[in-house]
């Protein structure tokens, strides 16, 4: 029988622990595996991301391969710089592969990229082996079971789950790796615009093309590739890897009642340093965590405390059940999940959009699409406030502002965020919001994202649109001194308690005292691009009038809700619905 010749292609499971798909490579006995992983300009050049997200990628990346190289000094993480679609099958040839083993993906480019590659293997005469190892549950297994329909609840992913079968108990990490082979790289390189598949504008000026090259002693981690592929300098103070994401694990399991009485709406939007969840988030997205690992060693904790434990949806193990349950719902949905054009399951709602959004444009992964589209360049300020934390409002200023230096806040601070820019406060369109956050969250997952965002807008997964967050009463529910809010928005670092959710409330006094003034619109103008221009010692006024616009969204939803269409009505997708 001939020798394998592995190509192990890591993508979002940059770990050896627990995993499938590396454990399928090594079942075949290979003569070599090489271990590669590549930068595709889909998410390098043609999506959004700060430097956060990345940083976070070339740790996972540098850990990855310092461990590969521990279990075999003569291997690495091999680093490639070029489109999958076009540089595998060049690999192929040149490294004489057999094999092509990677961990399943069920988000939709990545399942259209996957097609492409499997096939190009295929006439390359190499064999594909692929495992799911992202969830819990294998997403297509759940949907099958699910009547090939999307699982819209905990409920429903429990039931479906529960027919797939028990979830996988993790397998350990190798303990050994094969050599890698040669590994020639002299052919041509395409550039990214060259790919067919690859059809959204390359960012203008920021687009550095770099050749295809295996760099440095473990791979191609150095700070200044940040710069290369065109991104700011992280300002995170969050860092990635496997070893990272199994101390954190380690170190949550030990604090065993906090582990087993975990309850998700008990923990506090407001803590930080250290946060009150776990934060294990990006390592998911990026599997230097793998979920199965994480949710047996808390189930296993959890059935030594009986009946004092928590139970899902609240229990940690719940929190990766919804995970799973967006997934699968993305799995059945294809594309327009991330939408609300053409997707069956999200109501249609005919939000403001800001007024340069033009309509049927596509800006980006998350773009809005379709032909509805009610001009309003007052959206677009309150939009371009709220993204800068200068809404006025100091608990979404300070979220904001979080998610924008570190990458990453807390669920119910994402809560707050999104009921207030949209249904909440300024009507404005999910997707605007969910552009953000995939620009700046460390664990942008899109299923997690787009999903998350319906359920926040009422579009999908959840329907009760009167509970709303206020952006004053929340905040002081979980933080009556506003110290959360004093550590991200330092103009108000001195201000009384009294005052710190409603500094448009305090006397002159109390404002003289703390050294601030309430005044403008946080520099924005009408432009649109002066934020940040304010003059030194001020805070915004607030933006809008809460009180007044929780009445106007909450009017315009149930009328969206009397009229009761979804995303892939005739009538939304040919622009009449101003006609109903
Ligand atoms: P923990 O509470 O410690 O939960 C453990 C794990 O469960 C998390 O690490 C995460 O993998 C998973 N999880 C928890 N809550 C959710 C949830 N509601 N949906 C899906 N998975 C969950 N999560 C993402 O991973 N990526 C996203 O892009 C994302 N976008 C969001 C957008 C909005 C508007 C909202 C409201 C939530 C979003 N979430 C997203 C879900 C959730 O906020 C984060 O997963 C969670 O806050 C991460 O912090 P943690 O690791 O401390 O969570």
């Amino acid at each position: 029988m001939k020798e394998a010749r592995v190509l192990y292609w890591f993508r979002t499971d940059l770990r050896l622990h627990d995993s499938p798909a590396l454990q399928a490579a090594l079942d075949l006995k290979p003569a070599v595996l090489y271990p590669i992983f590549t930068f595709d300009p889909h998410y390098v050049y043609h999506s959004k991301g700060s430097g956060n997200r990345w940083q976070f990628l070339l740790d996972c990346q540098n850990d990855l391969s310092a461990s590969i190289t521990k279990l075999n000094p003569k291997s690495k993480l091999f680093v490639l710089r070029e489109a999958p679609q076009t540089l595998l099958p060049k690999i192929f040839k040149a490294w004489r592969i057999t094999h092509l083993v990677f961990e399943r993906d069920t988000d939709s480019y990545a399942r259209d990229r996957d097609r492409v590659v499997s096939s190009l293997a295929r006439d390359a005469g190499v064999e594909t082996v692929t495992r799911y190892g992202r969830t819990l549950w294998d997403s297509d297994a759940v949907v099958a079971k699910h009547g090939g329909k999307p699982t819209m609840s905990i409920t429903q992913l429990q039931a479906a789950g529960k027919k797939v079968g028990a979830i996988p108990r993790p397998i350990p990490a190798p303990t050994s790796l094969p050599d890698p082979g040669e590994t020639p790289i002299d052919f041509e390189q395409e550039l990214p615009d060259a790919d067919p598949d690859l059809n959204a504008p390359v960012r203008e000026g920021e687009f550095k093309p770099f050749k295809t090259g295996i760099a440095g002693p473990h791979g191609d981690f150095r700070p200044e590739v940040l710069e290369e592929l065109g991104f700011p300098p992280a300002t995170t103070p969050h860092r990635g890897g496997e070893t990272i994401a199994l101390k954190m694990l380690d170190d949550i399991i030990a604090d065993e009642e906090y582990t087993a009485k975990f309850q998700k709406p008990k923990t506090s939007p407001a803590a930080f340093e250290p946060q009150s969840t776990t934060l294990l988030s990006p390592h998911h997205h990026f599997g230097s965590l793998s979920p199965r690992l994480f949710y047996w060693r808390v189930q296993d904790l959890i059935s030594r405390f009986k009946g004092s434990a928590s139970a899902p949806p609240e229990s940690l193990t719940g929190q990766l059940l919804f995970r799973d349950m967006y997934f699968a719902a993305q799995a059945a949905i294809g594309s327009p999940f991330t939408q609300t054009y053409n997707n069956p399951y999200c109501r249609f709602i005919p939000w403001h959009l800001p007024s340069h959004v033009e309509s049927g444009t596509e800006t980006g992964a998350n773009a809005i699409s379709g032909q509805y589209h009610i001009d309003s360049p007052q959206a677009e300020r309150w939009f371009q406030r709220w993204k800068a934390g200068l809404t006025g409002f100091p608990w979404i200023d300070a979220l904001m502002r979080q998610l924008k230096h570190d990458g990453w806040i807390h669920h119910l601070g994402r809560h707050s965020v999104a009921c207030f820019l949209t249904r909440g406060g300024c009507y404005v369109h999910w997707e605007r919001g969910a552009d953000v956050f995939e620009e700046w969250l460390l664990d942008h997952e899109p299923a997690c994202n787009a999903g998350n965002w319906q359920w926040l807008s009422c579009t999908a997964f959840f329907s009760q649109y009167f509970r709303c967050y206020s952006p004053i009463a929340f905040g002081q529910k979980w933080d009556k001194e506003g110290l959360f809010v004093r550590r991200w928005v330092p103009e108000l670092k001195d201000l009384d308690a009294k005052y710190i959710y409603e500094p448009w409330k305090a006397p002159r006094s109390a404002l003289d005292k703390a050294g601030v003034r309430i005044e403008g619109d946080g520099g924005l103008g009408s432009g649109g691009s002066g934020i940040g221009k304010r003059e030194e010692g001020t805070y915004p006024e607030p933006m809008i009038d809460f009180n007044e616009r929780r009445k106007v969204c909450l009017d315009a939803m149930k009328t969206a809700y009397q009229v009761g269409i979804n995303g892939d009505d005739e009538r939304v997708k040919n622009g009449t619905w101003r006609e109903l």
